[in-house]
């Protein structure tokens, strides 16, 4: 190599490395002693693999084996370790180095420091600049080189008055000599710690006002050498106990707003933000009656009555409106929405605050509307039937009468109409009194231990007759014993199990089998059958009251019974569901939860 040679390769700021076969580095340029911070001298003969982490080991070997091969290699990322153990990362292109007559007589490494760090760099300078704590960095002279925006904040020192600086400018007088020495101390052991110096660490302001703070020092060991980083924050009292506030203020789960006593909004977090739409900018300063504008001025109004120097001022309990009478909250867009607010005074050094909780309560309010019209319905449907009974019977034995009395003597035709009057009264009959069956379950709420074993015996037992005559064959595994209305959960079984046989294919005999499963908080059974199944778009449709798929004259029934199965296991706070598949049977699934 000539001397023109050499001074190039010495002056770019890729590392190079020269190394033989045997793994030995042979020849190494200036800027890998720079990276690495070995001499020259102590890199030749040096073992090229000791500059990799013990996991990393083989990485090299498999390039020398790829080399030797003849196999090219893609630059890629590479971990490695400088002579103090520090990890660096390196993109490294590798090469064969080959002799006169073309053999492979060594490998070249040329390295060059990621590009990603220089982006890594500039975040990390960004997230120091915006850190919340006040940040310094001190070189070894203890002179001020950066500082970010809390620094200036926290001391009230202009960036440019601070640059240059000795950081005692920062440090009260009186613990300046302490400090110089603990600077020389630190610089001779660098190590991430927490300073103490005493009990307290205080700084101090532009306008001369001291401040306790809490420090933590970081070395940063860089090319151009040692320095300092240093972390403050504010620890005062007061600080702390805002911070504390906040942080509390932010972890609620209601919209929380604190107004001064004439109800001006001081804060609020994020709930009310996305409660209301309104960012924390456009309320602060703004009268509470933005948000709600009627209904709670008197509330807040009365709190100024409130003796602050009693101590007991923040015990009294909240003040709750929107239960009684429907409050309501407005969105930014001009949404009214119907809430429920808690108030409480909040007394913060001798003055008063009130904290106002909101809570939206569209959905409680929709979901006691929609119990309300249930009941309405149910009372309508009891009542309905009920009274219904009445006249039906006496039709119903009119037309007995009617029958008995003139059948055979009218003529043809008058018989066809009576026979259907007779059969329509009778359906009728059927009807209303499902339909009052179906009112009247749940009416006497009294749960009690249920055996699910004893009762599904007992259902079978009442459908022997069917059973035999349609040769079904029920299996029952162990059932729970359940806390449940006793007859409402029979005629679920009952129901289903019938069901399951009614619906049954014209050639095959039922098979049935019912079981359960205990999970965490609920039942949960299933009743499965070989029948004739259901199309998925029905399975929605055949819960509700008098929805059926068949007529009557394929399938006996009024379109009820699986609405009572849908009703007795909503009352024990279950679900039912089906899952099946025409032609080749049902599931129906029901869960009952264990504590009623
Ligand atoms: P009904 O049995 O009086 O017709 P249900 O409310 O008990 O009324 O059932 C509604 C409809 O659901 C039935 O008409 C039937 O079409 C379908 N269905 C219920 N159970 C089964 C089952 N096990 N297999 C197939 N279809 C069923």
């Amino acid at each position: 190599m000539n001397s023109i040679e050499e001074a190039l390769i010495n002056t770019t700021n890729d590392v190079i490395f020269g190394i033989d076969l045997s793994g030995k580095i042979i020849y190494v340029n200036q800027a890998a002693s720079k990276l690495y911070d070995y001499t020259k001298k102590e890199f030749l003969g040096k073992k090229f693999n000791t500059l990799f982490s013990n996991r990393k080991k083989e990485e090299f070997s498999n390039i020398l084996e790829k080399i030797l091969f003849e196999e090219s290699i893609e630059p890629a990322e590479s971990i490695r370790l400088t002579k103090a153990g520090t990890t660096i990362k390196v993109i490294a292109s590798y090469s064969p180095i080959k002799d006169r007559g073309g053999k492979v007589i060594g490998i070249s490494s040329i390295e060059g420091k990621i590009s990603e760090y220089l982006k890594i760099e500039r975040k990390a300078k960004a997230l120091i600049e915006f850190a919340p704590d006040a940040i310094i960095i001190v070189n070894q002279l203890g002179q001020i080189i950066l500082v970010n925006r809390e620094t200036e904040q926290l001391f009230g020192y202009k960036r440019k008055e601070l640059l240059g600086q000795e950081i005692e400018l920062l440090i009260p007088k009186e613990f300046h000599t302490i400090h110089y020495e603990h600077r020389k101390h630190y610089y001779a052991h660098p190590e991430v710690k927490k300073m103490r110096l005493g009990r307290f660490l205080y700084g101090k302001k532009k306008n001369g006002k001291t401040f306790p703070v809490d420090i933590n020092l970081s070395p940063l060991k860089t090319e151009e050498g040692l320095f300092v980083m240093a972390d403050i924050r504010d620890n005062s009292e007061l600080k702390k106990s805002e911070e504390k506030f906040r942080k509390l203020l932010e972890s609620a789960p209601d919209a929380m707003v604190i107004i001064n006593p004439n109800g001006n909004i001081q804060i609020a977090n994020k709930q009310t933000e996305k409660l209301f739409g309104f960012s924390k900018g456009e309320l602060v300063g703004k009268k509470i009656e933005i948000l709600v504008p009627v209904g709670i001025k008197k509330k807040y109004l009365k709190f100024r009555e409130l003796d602050l120097t009693d101590s007991s001022t923040t015990l009294i309990t909240p003040v709750i409106v929107g239960r009684e009478k429907t409050l309501y909250g407005i969105k930014k867009g001009g949404e009214k929405f119907p809430i429920e607010v808690s108030l409480s005074p909040l007394k913060i050094e001798d003055s008063l605050l009130i904290s106002i909780a909101t809570r939206d309560i569209s959905e409680r309010q929709y979901m006691k509307e929609l119990e309300l019209k249930n009941q309405e319905l149910e009372q309508f449907a009891y009542i309905a039937s009920h009274d219904l009974q009445e006249p039906l019977r006496t039709i119903s034995g009119v037309v007995d009468l009617l029958n008995l009395e003139y059948k055979g003597r009218l003529d043809e035709e008058a018989d066809k109409y009576l026979s259907f009057i007779s059969a329509s009264t009778d359906r009728m009959t059927k009807l209303i009194k499902a339909l009052l069956g179906y009112s009247r379950i749940g009416k006497e709420k009294v749960y009690e231990k249920v055996d699910c074993n004893e009762i599904s015996q007992q259902v079978t037992s009442d459908l022997d007759v069917l059973i035999k005559e349609t040769k079904a064959k029920i299996h029952i595994s162990k059932l729970p014993i359940v806390n449940a209305l006793p007859n409402e959960l029979k005629q679920l079984f009952q129901n289903l199990i019938s069901n399951a046989i009614k619906f049954r294919k014209k050639d095959t005999p039922p098979q049935i089998n019912i079981s359960a499963q205990k999970m965490e908080e609920e039942w949960g059974f299933q009743v499965k059958d070989n029948g004739i199944g259901i199309d998925e778009k029905y399975m929605g449709k055949i819960f509700t009251i008098f929805q059926r798929l068949h007529s009557r004259s394929e399938y006996e029934g009024e379109g009820i019974g699986l609405a009572v199965c849908k009703k007795i296991v909503e009352l024990h706070n279950g679900k039912i569901w089906v899952k099946s598949k025409p032609g080749e049977g049902s599931i129906f699934y029901f869960t009952l939860k264990k504590e009623q």
